[in-house]
């Protein structure tokens, strides 16, 4: 190390080599689920453990990689461990941690093209690729006639909100062009600055809140079209017509929607096939599909070839395929399970998607890829360029304005960025589309697996109902009104009651097991004998479904989340993690039913002492 500290080449071989071997016994300790997945630690851990100022002198490697085992991993949360089912996962491989090493020892902002050819000529390439391997109708690729094309933003927030800069100035343009406000002048100023503030976005109340944070970014109101439990929690055309109508009669003016393919809270999907017709009378909103998670298994033909909600979240496994290959590369799964569609006539996702101005999902959450990589995907890049593009003088250069390159910049909200396409590009070639499909239909058959002990274990039976029809690896479910013990509330029956009818209407299937007929003989029996109801069933099981939750989380072994929405609160279960396996789910399964029993008979002790 010379005077002026840092690393020369021989100490960074050194260090390199030191650090390779360090994650490759972390990421083998993680996959093996022995550590705990959430640290032990309290907030504000680290700050004793560091100096209070910077370091004078320069340090060696030697004294600062031990820091890395002392006082990072203990206050990690494992998002790779198996036991990691809480929010969707943030997949993590080796070709892409590859891929991030390159990208900083290639460090180049390359906001334009002539900052490095490579990231933006690699980026588009890739880019394209994708669009074909996740069955993207032709519009989205680059050489497209329309000028469509993809990009590479660091999340799905990013991407949501940059599109809707670029649809909230296409909204007034045409409006202005449509009112033949010159351009450029004064009064399509002053026109455009007074229509600003009545422009609104909208999205379902289940579309994740970065539809509301980027409303806020673009200085637009946001809202919501109203969901219910026994319509998939998807938005209805009915619905989304209203909204807009009363947008209208309030004086504001919808200029973009959030379509949602896999909600954050159920993997709910709106029906972008029926909503289509409603939106083509209001053909200057923009329409942008979130499918941030559950994007990705179009990969999968089965999945890309039935763009309809409710029969393409839940392809279903056939029997006897592996459920524990951890390596794909040795054992790859290219059976494409059968469709269980109603009618066999269901629209492609690329029919479908032909409505849509732009498409966005991360490869960072389900696809293999260290985190960031969310894909956009835009009909008309025009439409992004014409909203964000400023060429300052210092910007300036002949390529560019040749018009023969693309400088993405114009593309995205910074003006730097990184060569995310490397990483990519790696894990594409060494998993091939067909590991990429073997990844999402294993993790997807370790979540059905998950979801049949929910419905047809003794156990699950006994003690859980499905709040939704699992999709992609995630299961929604929640403790049974019925299985709180009776003790806990004398107000049940009338609740009872009401729980029941719910179940029966959930996706218009019967959700209910035999045990809830029981639960209706009983209700009946006992009713006449109960006084009115004080306290709700409803909303202890809520409750406890919550506390089950807070336990598991508190002992740190198996992380999960739960949500709730339109009165039920319910506990999440997602698979989709490279990591994720068969024991591993059993294992959490038996750790939930034993946390469920603990927290009620706790709750019926706590009863009886009161
Ligand atoms: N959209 C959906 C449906 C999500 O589930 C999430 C995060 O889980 C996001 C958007 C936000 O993702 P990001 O962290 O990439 O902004």
């Amino acid at each position: 190390m010379s005077q002026l500290g840092g690393m020369n080449a021989d100490e960074f071989r050194k260090a390199a080599h030191a650090v390779v071997e360090e994650i490759i016994s972390y990421n083998q300790n993680v996959a093996s689920g022995n550590l705990s997945v959430l640290p032990s630690i309290k907030p504000g851990y680290l700050r004793p453990q560091l100096p209070s100022t910077a370091p004078q002198h320069p340090q060696t490697w030697d004294q600062i990689q031990p820091d890395i085992a002392k006082s990072i991993i203990p206050g990690l949360t494992h998002w790779q461990s198996p036991n990691f089912m809480a929010f969707f996962p943030a997949c993590a491989t080796y070709p892409s941690i590859l891929g991030e090493m390159y990208s900083s020892a290639f460090t180049a902002p390359a906001f334009n093209w002539l900052c490095s050819p490579a990231c933006t000529e690699l980026e588009t390439i890739v880019l394209d690729w994708l669009a074909d391997a996740l069955h993207l109708p032709k519009d989205f690729r680059s050489d497209s006639p329309g000028g469509g094309g993809g990009v590479i933003q660091g999340s799905a927030s990013e991407a949501i909100v940059t599109v809707m800069v670029a649809a909230r100035e296409r909204y007034l343009n045409r409006r202005a062009d449509a009112k033949d406000l010159k351009d450029p002048s004064p009064e399509r100023e002053k026109w455009i600055a007074d229509t600003r503030p009545k422009l609104v976005a909208l999205s379902s109340d289940q579309a994740h809140s970065s539809t509301a944070k980027g409303a806020i970014i673009a200085g637009t109101f946001h809202k919501t079209v109203g969901t219910k439990w026994g319509e998939d929690l998807a938005v209805q055309p009915g619905a989304l017509e209203a909204t807009i109508k009363k947008c209208l009669e309030d004086g504001l003016e919808p200029y973009y929607i959030t379509l949602s393919y896999g909600t954050t809270s159920t993997c709910a999907q709106d029906p972008v096939h029926l909503l289509a017709p409603v939106l083509q009378k209001y053909p200057d909103i923009w329409i942008h599909i979130d499918a941030a998670y559950a994007g990705t298994a179009l990969v999968c033909p089965e999945y890309a070839n039935t763009s309809t909600p409710a029969t393409n979240g839940n392809i279903r496994k056939p029997e006897g395929l592996p459920m524990n290959d951890h390596d794909l590369s040795q054992k790859i799964d290219t059976a494409e399970p059968p469709l269980e569609s109603p009618n066999g006539l269901l629209p492609a996702a690329s029919d479908v998607l032909k409505h849509v101005d732009s498409w966005n999902t991360n490869m960072h959450k389900w696809l293999l890829t260290a985190f960031d990589a969310s894909l956009l995907f835009i009909r008309n890049r025009k439409d992004l360029t014409s909203a964000l593009s400023i060429t300052p003088a210092y910007l300036q250069n002949k390529h560019t304005d040749s018009g023969l390159v693309t400088d993405y910049r114009d593309w995205q909200i910074p003006l730097g960025r990184r060569f995310r396409a490397l990483k990519i590009w790696f894990v594409v070639r060494t998993y091939g589309i067909e590991g990429l499909r073997a990844h999402i239909r294993r993790t997807v058959r370790v979540g059905q697996h998950f979801e049949k002990l929910v419905t047809d274990s003794a156990d699950g039976k006994q003690l859980f109902e499905l709040v939704v029809e699992p999709a992609f690896g995630l299961t929604c479910f929640r403790i049974r009104p019925g299985a709180i013990p009776k003790e806990l509330s004398p107000a049940q029956v009338q609740d009872e009651e009401e729980s029941v009818e719910t179940k029966k209407t959930i996706n218009g299937t019967p959700f209910g097991t035999i045990e809830q007929q029981d639960d209706l003989d009983d209700l009946e029996s006992t009713k006449k004998k109960q006084a009115q109801p004080t306290q709700s069933i409803e909303d202890l099981a809520n409750a406890f479904s919550k506390q089950v939750v807070e336990v598991i989380n508190d002992q740190g072994q198996l992380f999960l989340t739960s949500s709730s929405t339109h009165g039920k609160a319910f506990i999440r279960v997602v698979c989709g993690n490279a990591n994720a396996s068969q024991e591993a789910v059993t294992r959490a399964f038996e750790v939930i039913v034993n946390t469920t029993r603990d927290v009620l008979a706790k709750a019926v002790d706590e009863a009886s002492r009161a």
